[in-house]
């Protein structure tokens, strides 16, 4: 713990006073560190795409000048590294827009079922690449929910890419869902969603962690599917936006789960559309 203390002195009626004051720097100093160590991360995020093209350019500068296979197998790792930089700058865009407004509600009306069925068929090609199901066990009937459409889509992208990028190449993924037949239970604690894998799985000490801003259980391997770090800091800041809950339980070579727990609002009947 750190104070700043500071000594001054007043004019009482009885004389001179000395005040002594003092101010706990604890928490200032961890932000000013976590936002450090935040540049630092980037940086070093920024750098190896980076250093990799400029390596390339020389490469076909120079030794690889007439040599077209080599060429061209060096543009799609260029074009791989390029993308990199593309979805990591992307994902701190998202991370800086659900960090700096906190305060702003989410107010259209989203339909939960509709939303996550658009997501699995965006995400259908990349689960085919990989040989992984997508098994959705949806409720018939639309459930809705007051919230931002755009953040909850990335919510469900980000946990069904996540269950298949860490997945076992011909596994499944299941995505189910509450349904309105258990309305009392929803109208209590939320909808809950919930994405689980039979994949890789997550070590317990890791769990907690996950959410840090990039925070990798193995960075080779999440550097390898594709990962920027910050997909699931970016789900807990939308899921908190929506005064939701995250949950992660795991077990190692068995796979993983992440339910996500949506209060239900009813909006005032004047703002219904
Ligand atoms: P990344 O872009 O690296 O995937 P995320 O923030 O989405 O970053 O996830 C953080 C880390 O959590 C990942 O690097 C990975 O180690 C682990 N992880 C996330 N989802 C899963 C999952 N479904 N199964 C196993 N590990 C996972």
């Amino acid at each position: 713990t750190t104070f700043e203390v500071s000594v001054r002195c007043a004019e009482v009626s009885s004389g001179l006073a000395v005040v002594l004051s003092y101010q706990d720097l604890t928490a200032l100093e961890q932000a000013e560190d976590m936002r450090r160590d935040f540049v630092a991360n980037v940086s070093h995020e920024m750098r190896t795409p980076l250093t990799s093209l400029q390596g390339f350019i020389e490469t076909l500068r120079g030794p690889a000048k007439n040599d077209p296979a080599a060429i061209e197998r060096f543009l799609g790792i260029m074009d791989q590294e390029a993308g990199r930089m593309h979805r990591l700058v992307e994902d701190l865009l998202s991370l800086s827009r659900v960090e700096s407004d906190v305060r702003v509600r989410p107010t259209t009306e989203v339909h939960l079922q509709r939303l996550v069925n658009e997501v699995l068929a965006a995400l259908t090609p990349v689960a085919a690449a990989k040989t992984v199901t997508l098994v959705p066990e949806l409720p018939e009937e639309d459930i809705e929910i007051v919230g931002d459409r755009e953040q909850l889509w990335q919510v469900f992208s980000n946990l069904i890419e996540n269950a298949i990028k860490y997945g076992v190449e011909g596994g499944e993924v299941k995505i189910s869902m509450t349904g309105p037949e258990h309305e009392r239970a929803i109208m209590r604690d939320g909808v809950q969603i919930t994405v689980r894998d039979n994949g890789i799985g997550i070590p317990s000490h890791a769990i907690a962690r996950l959410t840090e801003r990039f925070y990798r259980v193995d960075s080779h391997r999440s550097r390898e599917v594709g990962g920027t770090g910050l997909g699931l800091a970016i789900v807990k800041h939308i899921i908190n936006r929506h005064r939701g809950r995250l949950r992660i339980s795991s077990v190692i070579g068995e796979g993983s789960e992440f339910k996500v727990i949506l209060p239900v609002e009813r909006r005032p009947a004047s703002q219904q559309s």
